[in-house]
């Protein structure tokens, strides 16, 4: 292995200092399990989920999105069985009483090592719901014990018939969501790769209920979520499929594939591309007394759709770009984040900070480009340190404006990968950054 851990150990300590990831409620000593995206996190999240929800949704007329609450009435979590789904097998160490989830082989022989020497016996595996459990309701005995969502496929699966009632859709055609998922994960850790409060996006894509159709759909969603993946500039080398073998897959999926990055640690999931069939649809029909079926006005048939799941993980996603995109370069450490995602675009500093001439124009450049794109403003130190930070946070493109500014009308502007200047005119500025900004 390389210096795996170390790298990590570089990437929490990028995150914290230039504002990505805090430990969540970090001043109170921390709640394990959570973090707080910071000012540069949460732009960098904002823009990778606007991107994924543009080029889902937006550029596509065979997708909706929805945004459904995360608290459901508790049948909704008995209909699709995560008291089954959501209740993994879990042993605990007889020596210091940690408790594992028995599939985990990893983490198992790696507990058994910290023991040094010691034998480990471990209980039988015990059953443990995983969803968190809140109290909603506001007169204390009446209090009705509900579960924070543990995936967000059911807001999706029990809105089903109000998205084919309300628009125009017709099969195939997909619901894809965005949001927060909780679960009361035994040992969260890897930073934020297994956290209890996280977020999902995902595309439940609706097709007939035929053989040859759910393996084209299948294959195609491998496909396409790969590409994405890819395009935002991942390395290929870092990427697989890794299909489940027949006793992990869920009972109800008929196939099953994550997606793993070549993660520090080892390989690891961060989505998964479902075959449920009609598991959901036809659970919540028994459960709600709701139709869920579906009546093709071409044919004339009336069936109970099949549905192709892509999972992914927004922190675990937003996590292995980071991993993807560190580098170290001689004197500098630079993320060669794809432009699109980058939290800032541009960063504009006076070459000095206590000339008020120069001040007053880079202020002026900064006011114009603003409203266009997410503009950063540095006139703290050094021109060399100003870069410095900017190419810890990926920011595509550095303006400064100096004393031939004054007289030549253009500004310096330096490329994050390759570290080139380029003399711009001030004029051209915004349509010079649009097309390098491209994509
Ligand atoms: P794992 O086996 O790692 O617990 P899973 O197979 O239970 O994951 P899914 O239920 O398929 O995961 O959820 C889809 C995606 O949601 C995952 O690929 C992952 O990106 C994300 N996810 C699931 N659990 C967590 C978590 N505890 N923290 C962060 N992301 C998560």
């Amino acid at each position: 292995m390389k210096d795996e851990n170390n790298l990590m150990e570089k990437i929490v300590s990028l995150c914290k200092r230039r504002g990505f990831i805090f430990p969540g409620s970090e001043i109170y000593g921390g709640l394990a399990g959570t973090w707080d995206y910071g000012p540069t996190g949460s732009l960098l999240k904002k823009n990778l989920k606007d991107l994924w929800w543009r080029e889902t949704v937006q550029l596509r007329d065979d997708i909706v999105g929805v945004d459904a609450a995360i608290m459901m009435n508790p049948r909704a979590w008995e209909a699709s069985g995560p008291t089954e789904a959501f209740v993994d097998p879990l042993i605990e160490c007889k020596v210091c009483h940690q408790r594992f989830r028995a599939d985990n082989e990893e983490e198992i022989k790696s507990h058994e090592k910290s023991h040094k020497g010691k034998k480990v016996e471990w209980t039988e595996p015990k059953r443990f719901n995983i969803l968190v459990e809140a109290k909603l309701g506001v007169i204390e005995d009446q209090k009705s014990t509900i579960f924070l969502r543990g995936e967000i496929t059911n807001g999706v699966q029990v809105n089903f018939k109000n998205v084919l009632d309300s628009t125009r859709v017709k099969i195939p055609f997909g619901i894809a969501q965005i949001g927060k998922a909780f679960r009361n994960e035994i040992t969260p850790g890897n930073f934020t790769f297994r956290s209890r409060e996280f977020e999902q996006m995902e595309v439940q894509y609706y097709i007939k209920p035929d053989e040859a159709e759910g393996q084209k759909w299948f294959e195609y969603w491998k496909k396409d979520r790969m590409d994405w993946y890819l395009s935002l500039g991942m390395k290929k080398g870092n990427l697989r499929f890794r299909d489940h073998t027949n006793d992990e897959r869920a009972h109800y999926a008929r196939l099953a594939t994550d997606i793993e990055y070549n993660a520090p640690w080892g390989w690891n999931e961060f989505m998964g591309i479902h075959h449920r069939g009609d598991w959901d649809l036809r659970r919540h029909q028994e459960y709600s007394g709701t139709d869920m079926s579906y009546h093709d006005p071409q044919t004339g048939e009336t069936f109970i759709p099949w549905d192709i799941e892509t999972s992914a993980g927004v922190d675990r996603s937003l996590l292995f770009l980071l991993v993807d995109a560190y580098s170290e370069e001689d004197d500098r450490i630079v993320l060669k984040l794809d432009k699109r995602l980058a939290p800032y675009k541009i960063a504009v500093f006076p070459l000095l900070a206590n000339k008020p001439e120069l001040v007053e124009a880079a202020r002026k450049i900064y006011d114009d480009l603003s409203p266009r794109f997410m503009v950063a403003w540095d006139d703290r130190g050094n021109i060399g340190k100003r870069y410095y930070a900017q190419d810890e946070i990926g920011t595509p493109y550095c303006v400064t404006f100096d004393f031939d500014s004054l007289e030549d009308k253009k500004v310096t502007v330096r490329d994050r990968d390759t570290m080139k200047q380029d003399r711009v005119a001030i004029g051209e500025l915004a349509s010079y950054l649009e097309k390098n900004l491209g994509k």
